[in-house]
């Protein structure tokens, strides 16, 4: 039976930022990497295919967490960089079967249709808004009770549909949205704080967020995502065995004993499992049951990604901007649509688009038993009557997640303050990913930073 220092159980982007920070800052230490499936990057992924590039899952990153920055230029990756066309900040809500424009300003919201003159109205109210309730408030009723149920309807449930693939009166505020909360907390409205943090801003001569976020600006490589993890490979290859997933995991004294299909075993002292939160609760079944239970209990929503290419000629609205987002209250069968070829370059040949719908979430589990006809059709005919498209796409590509999204339920700090206990009890043993503090490659990548660097 051999011995290493550090095992790490998955090839995603969690697992292999977390390989990264060990090399970096512990390379004292000997480490090795166990990814299930013959390829890397979990839901990462890059399809090129006659001149289109066709992402799996994530299409790219904010380019606000330091962490990912530097990660990406000590993998020697700046030159291929791409950041998001300026185009991005046209961003689009259906309402009523229409696509309206997201104001970017007070003025050009006042006078957009996104909400209705009450609905605009009860905005003014924001300052005074009733006192938070005890307890875990979801995001639904955080911005219901602000700004008002129209608001949370038309402009939060669809941002959070497109980011979190949730319903926005299930998730938690405070473990989705902390920022929020943080901003109640201290200035007792939204709206004082925003400008509280834009004169600061200004003050310190700061620019403001980009348009995909507060201060992020969405940023990819050149030809797709997937380059990060074929870099990856490139620097790390002898310490990663793919192919080789991990069965079982048991504690032996101070190692563990992680076990593997043929039978084979391998020692370790510290381990860390980066594979999705359901899975992790398999393996950690025999050596706490209490764990394994709190992380069975992280939901995920499915999510399939629809890649379209169209010729120019067949698009009659114009699709200059990043997308649109689809309201629960517009009873579509999609979530939100991302024009890709308008976002990044060469994502779609010369003459081409290229659009990538999501169909699913929490809000709609039976979508993973539709066949890809059924799928198709339902975003065929969504994409149709939405965009004016005509005819038949000349290029279809389907990413299916059946476990796509965590869920960040109520409750789901409490959670996690379970887990942080139950691992410390177990000592040396670590997760990583996204079912915990952040379901962004950000968060992973600075997950995974924490528990490298705790490493000893
Ligand atoms: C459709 C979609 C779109 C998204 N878009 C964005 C986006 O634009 N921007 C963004 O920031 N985030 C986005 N996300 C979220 C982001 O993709 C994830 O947070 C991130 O990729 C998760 O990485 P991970 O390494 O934690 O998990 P995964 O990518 O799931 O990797 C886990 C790995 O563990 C392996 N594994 C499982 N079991 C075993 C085992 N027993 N032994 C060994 N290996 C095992 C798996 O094969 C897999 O490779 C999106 C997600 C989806 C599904």
């Amino acid at each position: 039976m051999s011995k290493t220092d550090v095992i790490i159980v998955g090839g995603g982007i969690s697992g292999l930022s977390a390989l990264h920070f060990l090399r970096h800052h512990k390379a004292y230490l000997n480490v090795r990497l166990y990814e299930a499936d013959t390829r890397l990057g979990g839901t990462i992924g890059t399809d090129r295919i006659e001149g289109y590039s066709f992402d799996w899952g994530p299409n790219g990153f904010l380019d606000r967490e330091p962490l990912t920055l530097q990660m990406c230029e000590e993998l020697g990756l700046n030159g291929d960089l791409e950041r998001a066309n300026e185009n991005v900040s046209n961003r689009f809500i259906l309402r009523k079967g229409g696509l309206c424009s997201v104001p970017m300003s007070p003025p050009r919201f006042m006078m957009s249709n996104i909400l209705s003159w009450p609905g605009k109205f009860r905005l003014l109210f924001e300052p005074i808004a009733k006192s938070r309730p005890e307890g875990d408030e979801s995001i639904y009723d955080f911005v219901k009770r602000r700004i008002g149920r129209e608001a949370a309807d038309y402009l939060v449930q669809p941002m959070v549909s497109g980011v979190y693939g949730g319903m926005a009166d299930r998730l938690s505020l405070a473990s989705c949205f902390p920022v929020m909360r943080e901003m109640e907390d201290e200035y007792g409205s939204l709206f004082k704080a925003m400008i509280a943090k834009a004169r600061k801003a200004k003050a310190e001569g700061k620019k403001g967020g980009g348009p995909s976020g507060p201060g992020g600006w969405l940023t990819s490589f050149n030809g797709g995502l997937y380059r990060l993890i074929e870099r990856f490979e490139e620097f790390y290859d002898q310490h990663i065995t793919t192919g080789r997933p991990v069965q079982s995991v048991a504690k032996d004294g101070d190692n563990f004993v992680v076990g593997f299909a043929d039978g084979e075993t391998e020692r370790t002292r510290n381990l860390i499992l980066s594979q999705p939160a359901h899975l992790v609760s398999k393996v950690v079944a025999d050596m706490s049951p209490r764990l394994s239970d709190t992380l069975a209990e992280i939901r995920y929503a499915p999510i399939s990604v629809v890649c379209l290419g169209y010729d120019t000629s067949q698009i009659r609205t114009s699709t200059d901007g990043f997308g649109f987002l689809v309201p629960a209250k517009e009873e579509r069968g999609i979530l939100g649509s991302i024009w890709t070829s308008s976002i990044f370059n060469q994502r779609a040949p010369e003459g081409k688009v290229q659009f990538r719908t999501m169909v699913g979430g929490d809000g709609d589990h039976d979508s993973v038993k539709l066949t890809d006809d059924e799928l198709l059709s339902r975003v065929k005919a969504d994409m149709a009557d939405i965009l004016g498209i005509s005819g038949e796409p000349e290029m279809v590509k389907i990413y299916r997640w059946t476990h796509g999204i965590p869920q960040f339920l109520i409750g789901h700090a409490d959670r996690m303050k379970t887990v942080e206990t139950e691992l410390k009890a177990i000592g040396n043993l670590f997760v990583t990913g996204n079912a915990y503090y952040g379901i962004g490659l950000n968060d992973c990548v600075k997950q995974s930073y924490r528990v490298a660097t705790s490493l000893s």
